[in-house]
């Protein structure tokens, strides 16, 4: 499970994150949704270490990312090295796809595998036509990320997160970029992924998806988790008079 305790972030004077403390269960869909500048991109790139927190803690299946603790109440900063190690637990999945134009799909696939975790070549592009066929792109492993659609690329860049095997996938809008009629292949991928069980942090603007696949929802307000509970709670039946008015607007 990914345990987020009392995260905090600053830029300079601003104080994007303010306290954010959560736990995602191995197998469970957590979604965030927030106005834009509530800070859930900074909350995911925290998460993993993309951003240095300012203070607080990540921890994963137990074990906090950016220092250890050590006996007699010491503690030790991790070295970047040893964070990178923790960050290939999570994949992560942006709104831009960001593929190697001159690496086919399978090639995109497999080159971390291959360059990161030293997997030999076979292995790896056994293991990368597997997760073509969970985004359901096998038939173009030998295309070249320009001939594909929108919709095909993020279910690439989806692919090449899975490939790295990590517990947890991080979702930051993925299907912002894309036209409306691309995002349904997407999201249709990401519920596949949720039924098999995937543990998954996904910030979304699709209300109605977060509804469906989630197994909690969290509004996050100026760096604050304002309401966080089950779907059927945070969208249909707020607490928050904020969240009530978030999602008001949205309609
Ligand atoms: P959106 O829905 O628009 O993606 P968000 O909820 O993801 O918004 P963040 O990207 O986390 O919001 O940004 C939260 C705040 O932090 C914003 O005010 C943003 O300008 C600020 N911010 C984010 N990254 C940086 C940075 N590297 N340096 C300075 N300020 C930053
Ligand atoms: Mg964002």
């Amino acid at each position: 499970c990914v345990e987020v305790l009392d995260l905090h972030k600053r830029f300079g004077a601003l104080e994007v994150l303010r306290g954010v403390s959560t736990k995602v269960h191995r197998g469970s869909v957590v979604s965030i949704i927030g106005a834009s500048g509530s800070g859930k991109s900074t909350l995911l790139r925290c998460i993993n270490y993309l951003e240095m927190p300012t203070s607080g803690e990540v921890r994963i299946d137990g074990e906090p990312v950016g220092f250890e603790h050590r006996p007699g109440d010491q503690v030790r900063k991790r070295s970047a090295r040893e964070i990178a190690r923790f960050r290939q637990d999570l994949g992560m999945v942006f709104q831009q796809f960001n593929l190697w134009p001159h690496l086919t799909v399978l090639g995109n696939v497999v080159e971390a595998p291959i360059r990161v975790r030293g997997m030999p070549r076979r292995e790896a592009m056994e293991l990368g036509r597997a997760c073509l066929a969970r985004v359901q792109l096998s038939e173009k492993a030998n295309e070249y990320p320009a001939r594909l659609s929108g919709g095909q690329q993020q279910r690439v860049a989806i692919a090449r997160a899975l490939a790295m095997q990590p517990k947890v996938m991080l979702f930051d809008e993925a299907t912002s970029a894309l036209d409306p009629e691309l995002t349904g292949e997407v999201l249709e991928v990401m519920r596949g992924l949720a039924r098999d069980g995937t543990t998954m942090i996904v910030v979304t603007h699709e209300m109605a998806f977060a509804r469906e696949v989630s197994d909690r929802a969290i509004y996050l307000h100026n760096g604050l988790i304002e309401e966080e509970g089950p779907p059927a709670q945070v969208f249909g039946d707020p607490r928050s008079e904020r969240c009530r008015q978030f999602l008001a607007k949205l309609l």
